[in-house]
């Protein structure tokens, strides 16, 4: 048994992210002990199956031994050394190597972070600096999708489009713009790949139009949209965005914290349709959470534009821990499993999986099902004709979270009743069966719920 006096430090003393303080004080936490492969097990001694890799990062799965290994002989041999002063560490140079070799076109140059949050604000400073550089400093509003996530520091949770983020936060500033998601499910113009694609080509350059066509700088997007509700663009229209962003001469940011490391297939999303973007954000799958690290990815005519601006000047923006080298020894460890048959492997589930997902298509509250690879959603509803959401929808999530627990289970329950996947890349066929089997046990004690049942009536 958990000792009481663990669960009361941390309710005294533990301040949680993305956690109600009042809630966190009523009802403490579940304290996690340890972990193998998928499966974590909690200080009660509970198994659960991890749908979720952690918070989408644990690609590889728990218990590596390899990346253990990496870190531990990394922090006896040099645990710290600052990239400041012109210093360097081996592992954070052959990792940029690494990674620039693996990225798309010619992100060549590659700038450490300890995390997305960081690595996205680290874009929004380098592209003031870049259009410093190049003389056109009025070149200051952003853009960013409705639904998009993009991290939690103070400018980046302005592009980041959830309301949670911003209220009693003063963000998003005046210069950071919206326009809607392609949000397939609940589009205004349907759900016709081509039409969505066109109506958010449409609106990206209306919205360019109205701040005036100068001032932009550029637009922001993940690939599939993964903290608003795992939302699935239609093939095409990453390309056509990157593509009008290049017309209309603003720079195009591809967010990749979640899809980055085979999460939906290849290494990096944006393969999957030849898109180069200018800039491109990783970090959880980077390092596969066994330790933290992110990266900006700047591509090199953004490089140079900076490097002839600055001359001899220094740049001034640092962290302490870029290229950690205890960080970037475990993402060179990381990016050989990948290599080594991960990536194959999470693909071969992912077929698995969203094959499993669409078998719950059938099931009476399940509206919508989608995915792509290793990251995957369904939207529950009460009315499938009428697309309506579950009664409370609010704290529909948490409900579905804690019977998915009960169940051995663990997923996202995003509040407006979308459950979201995206196990480890390493599953096995069972693991995938079983973490559909459970999804269905979930739903249907979900369905037996008196409120769900009155809504569905009343449909
Ligand atoms: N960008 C995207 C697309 C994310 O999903 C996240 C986190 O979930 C972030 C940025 C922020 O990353 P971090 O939580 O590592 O700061």
């Amino acid at each position: 048994m958990l000792s009481n006096s663990l669960l009361e430090a941390d309710r005294e003393h533990l301040v949680h992210p993305l956690s109600s303080f009042r809630g966190h004080e009523r009802e403490g936490v579940r304290v996690m002990a340890s972990a193998k492969g998928v499966w974590l097990t909690d200080r009660e001694g509970h198994e659960l199956l991890d749908g979720f890799a952690g918070l989408w990062c644990v690609n590889v799965g728990y218990g590596h031994e390899s990346i253990v290994e990496a870190a531990a002989e990394q922090m006896r041999r040099l645990p710290y050394a600052t990239g400041y002063f012109d210093l360097g560490s081996e592992p954070a140079i052959k990792l940029a190597e690494a990674l620039a070799e693996r990225a798309p076109g010619d992100l060549d140059h590659v700038y450490f972070t300890l995390g997305g949050s960081d690595a996205v604000d680290s874009t929004i400073r380098f592209i003031r600096y870049y259009n410093h550089a190049r003389g056109t400093p009025e070149r200051d509003q952003f853009i960013s999708l409705e639904q998009g996530f993009h991290g939690s520091s103070t400018a980046g949770a302005g592009l980041t489009a959830l309301k949670g983020f911003h209220t009693g936060f003063g963000v998003p500033f005046e210069w950071q713009h919206k326009i809607p998601s392609h949000y397939l499910y609940r589009n205004p113009v349907g759900s016709d790949p081509q039409t969505v694609i066109a109506a958010s080509v449409a609106a990206l350059t209306a919205k360019v139009e109205e701040i005036g066509k100068d001032r932009v700088a550029a637009f922001y997007a993940e690939p599939i949209q993964g903290s608003g509700g795992v939302l699935v663009p239609p093939l095409g229209w990453v390309k056509a965005m990157a593509e009008r962003c290049r017309e209309l001469g603003i720079l195009f940011v591809a967010d990749e914290v979640i899809t980055g490391f085979g999460r939906t297939g290849p290494l990096f999303a944006c393969e999957e349709e030849g898109v180069v973007p200018d800039f491109m954000t990783v970090a959880k799958g980077l390092t596969a959470g066994y330790a933290p690290l992110g990266a900006v990815f700047m591509a090199d005519h953004v490089y140079q534009t900076i490097a002839d601006g600055a001359g001899d000047a220094a740049i001034g923006h640092g962290y302490t821990y870029s290229g950690h080298p205890v960080s970037t020894a475990v993402g060179l460890e990381v990016l050989k499993l990948y290599e080594g048959g991960l990536l194959d492997n999470g693909r071969r589930a992912g077929k698995r999986l969203m094959a499993g997902l669409e078998s719950l298509g059938e099931h009476p509250l399940v509206g919508d099902v989608r995915g792509r690879g290793m990251l995957a959603a369904i939207e529950l509803v009460t009315d499938k004709g009428a697309k309506t959401p579950l009664p409370a929808a609010a704290e529909a999530g948490k409900r579905v979270f804690d019977r998915a627990y009960k169940n051995g289970l663990i997923v996202r329950a995003f509040a407006q009743g979308v459950i979201g996947f995206a196990p480890p890349l390493c599953c096995s066929d069972e693991e995938i069966d079983e973490i559909v089997a459970r999804t269905r046990r979930v739903l249907d004690e979900t369905l037996a719920d008196a409120d769900v049942r009155a809504a569905m009536k009343d449909a």
